[in-house]
């Protein structure tokens, strides 16, 4: 039933980096499921939508 912890944090090159979020109601310690569009917390259920990438930019130029 232990989930593997692993695999939260990536090395890349001298630092860590984080791959997964904390839960800010949880704290630094919890860290959110990652889902297709959203991730949320299995602890204390908050749960947050993944904001889409910016796709405005380039092609709107005014002509
Ligand atoms: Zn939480």
């Amino acid at each position: 039933m232990a989930k593997a912890r692993v695999g939260l944090y990536e090395a890349k090159g001298d630092s860590l980096v984080r791959t997964h979020r904390s839960c800010p109601k949880c704290g630094p310690g919890t860290f959110l499921a990652e889902h297709k569009d959203r991730r949320s917390c299995g602890r204390c259920g908050y749960s947050e939508s993944k904001s889409p990438p910016p796709s405005r930019g380039k092609g709107a130029k005014s002509a």
